[in-house]
């Protein structure tokens, strides 16, 4: 079923259509009717086009924003991260400092041998160290292992603490 169309247009849109009819080997008028139909098309296809980017725009904007929660997120862990190594080196620089003598050799003792390996650093001697904390507190310079103790209470905190945050 064909209906018809009385439209007066421009004399150059009247020429260039007579043109593609000629070249088209068709009539004018069906000549239109295909570049009427085309033009329809590509605007429909125009239309989809700009929702299709409406919406990826909408997608891009979500995306961005997810990414700098993700980069909160990495600065807050990078701040704990910093504040427990900090600690950590506190510790590990009072776990190597002179923490007394050794009760059976008198050799002396660190923080890392009370708290590590538990055991005197002195090849020859090697006695456990536990009981330089609870029976023999004569042997540790108290004032070191008050600092040392308190090193560790720090790096055990903040650990305890930032566990709890997660
Ligand atoms: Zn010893």
């Amino acid at each position: 079923m064909s209906e018809v169309i009385y439209a007066r247009v421009p004399s150059e849109l009247k020429a260039a259509a007579d043109e593609y009819a000629r070249e088209n080997d068709r009539t004018t008028a069906s000549a239109l009717a295909v570049l009427i139909d085309r033009g329809l098309r590509t605007t429909s296809t125009i239309r989809d086009l700009e929702r299709r980017v409406v919406d990826l725009e909408g997608e891009l904007a979500a995306a961005r924003a997810r990414a700098g929660e993700h980069e909160a997120t990495i600065v807050v862990l990078l701040e704990k991260q910093k504040t427990l190594e900090s600690a950590y080196q506190a510790l590990a620089d009072r776990m190597g400092k002179g923490l007394g003598r050794c009760p059976a050799c008198e050799g002396p003792v660190t923080g890392q041998d009370l708290l590590v390996s538990g055991r005197c650093p002195n090849a020859a001697c090697q006695k456990g160290l536990a009981s330089l904390l609870v029976s023999q507190p004569k042997g540790l310079d108290e004032r070191e292992l008050l600092l040392l103790i308190g090193a560790l209470g720090l790096v055990l905190g903040i650990a305890l603490m930032q566990t709890k945050n997660e």
